[in-house]
């Protein structure tokens, strides 16, 4: 699977945008100006959205164009925003139909390099989480239609959380696994309920059977995605100490093998089950009494869900909860944005919070975790909300800052705060940054910086403590 970024804000994509996406081009047209007569069978529903690039110079669109194939992903692009993206149904090169529907441009070439776009869904990403996960420097741009290889694609596409395309798996089969996983999960409690599991009964009940960390069963589950890897049943963490389990969530570091296509399968198998909302068995050892030890010969099994893909460091985030993924507020943000959490609840009809997801946020939003105001060691750092959840602010990484947990208490005590405007660092009139331990003056050396909104609404706050005292 490959992607696509068409760029639609100059005045001519924004015209074609009007014309064949947001209205689409009615079936029997497309069949009337097809000359290879091919897609009269495979194209199913009554109209589509229709895009063209043109040659280019030096072929350079049609060399990219070429590399297109059915159900690659097309990114549509405007004003450093992500803000839409759809499946490739078929495409074709026509010179005539691209004229009937866009003319030509001032230089005569054509946009005949058409494609059909099917499923099309709204996104709102930045420019800057692609800069992120590509490495580009901060002066990179889009400077007209790109493809990505395969690898960059499923990066850019978990980082960029783009929705599940449901016609891409196999309902049938899906559903078939469904059921199985509810039989395995029932056979596990059964024995469960009177003592932990042994290591071959976890074997014989099928939630893992494999030495690599990852179990894919690729027997029972590859039919269910196209890209026949299959769909993740159980993770191991057992002896993994890099894997940190809470009471309702917790991280599971990405398998790291000699293998690296098997790596790669499995990871790709993690994020199907996320999407396929499937719930996966974690492995853990256990003593006699089923208590959670680091090395055992029995083992607890949980039903997990993946909740969070993080490419950046390498890990997924899983819950515990029942509900999965949905109990999960997990909007497609964009990174500067801020958004009440007050109003998310309303529109995403969320239920619970994930501080573990909101670290993986800041880690892609800050980098490592780094005190922004001294030089205190990672293990007493904390993600810290700018705007508090009791405030109703919300878990995008733009309301988000690292801080260590002096930093953080006295930050929350009002003891200082930041300027919106310079990005300055204030401590109260009781104290000074000296005082504070603080060794910066701003925090202008953050590539990102949290959202101006956020930072506004604590200042306000700031600045009102400090009059009542
Ligand atoms: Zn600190």
């Amino acid at each position: 699977m490959r992607v696509h970024i068409v760029p639609c804000g100059d005045k001519y994509a924004r015209k074609h945008h009007a014309k064949t996406i947001e209205k689409l081009v009615p079936r029997e047209e497309i069949i009337l100006f097809e000359n290879e007569k091919q897609l009269t069978s495979t194209l199913k529903d009554d109209a589509y959205a229709c895009w063209g690039v043109t040659n280019a110079k030096n072929n350079s669109n049609f060399k990219n164009w070429q590399t297109m194939q059915k159900d690659d992903i097309c990114i549509m692009y405007r004003n450093k925003t992500f803000f839409s993206c759809g499946k490739i149904t078929a495409k074709f090169k026509n010179k005539e139909f691209s004229e009937y529907l866009w003319g030509s441009k001032e230089d005569g070439q054509l946009w005949e390099n058409m494609f059909l776009i099917d499923e099309i869904k709204e996104i709102n990403v930045s420019i800057e989480v692609l800069k992120k996960v590509m490495g580009y420097k901060e002066k990179f741009f889009i400077q007209g239609y790109t493809t990505f290889d395969n690898e960059s694609s499923e990066k850019i596409v978990a980082a960029f959380q783009i929705p599940f395309f449901e016609k891409s798996f196999n309902n049938t089969a899906l559903k078939v696994e469904i059921e199985r996983r509810e039989k395995m999960w029932m056979e596990i409690q059964k024995i469960q309920n009177i003592r932990p599991l042994t290591a071959e009964e976890v074997r014989s009940t099928g939630c893992y059977g494999s030495a690599r960390g990852i179990w894919r069963d690729i027997k029972n589950t590859s039919d269910i995605t196209p890209s026949g890897k299959g769909v993740c049943v159980g993770i191991s963490s057992r002896g993994k100490y890099e894997d940190d389990f809470g009471e309702e969530t917790g991280t599971h570091d990405y398998p790291k093998t000699e293998m690296r296509g098997q790596d790669s399968a499995d990871i790709e198998s993690l994020r199907s089950a996320m999407q396929l909302k499937l719930p996966i068995f974690l492995i853990r050892n256990a003593n006699e009494k089923g208590e959670l030890i680091n090395s055992g010969k029995r083992r607890k099994v949980d039903k997990v869900f993946v909740l969070y893909d993080s490419p950046e460091d390498n890990s997924i985030v899983i819950t515990f909860s029942e509900g999965g993924k949905d109990d999960y507020e997990i909007p497609i943000e964009e990174e500067d944005s801020f958004q009440e959490r007050e109003t998310s609840i309303k529109t995403t009809k969320s239920k619970k919070r994930s501080q573990e997801v909101f670290r993986k946020k800041l880690i892609k939003r800050f980098g490592p975790k780094h005190c922004v105001v001294c030089d205190a060691l990672p293990e007493v750092i904390e993600a810290a909300h700018i705007r508090p959840v009791k405030d109703n602010g919300g878990d995008q990484s733009g309301n988000g800052i690292w801080l260590c947990k002096n930093h953080h208490s006295l930050f929350d005590l009002n003891k200082w705060s930041i300027d919106p405007k310079y990005l300055e660092i204030i401590p109260n009139n009781q104290s000074s940054l000296n005082s504070l331990q603080i060794m910066r003056s701003n925090i202008r050396h953050l590539k990102y910086p949290p959202s101006k909104k956020a930072l506004e609404w604590r200042w306000k706050k700031f600045n009102k403590d400090q009059d009542l005292n």
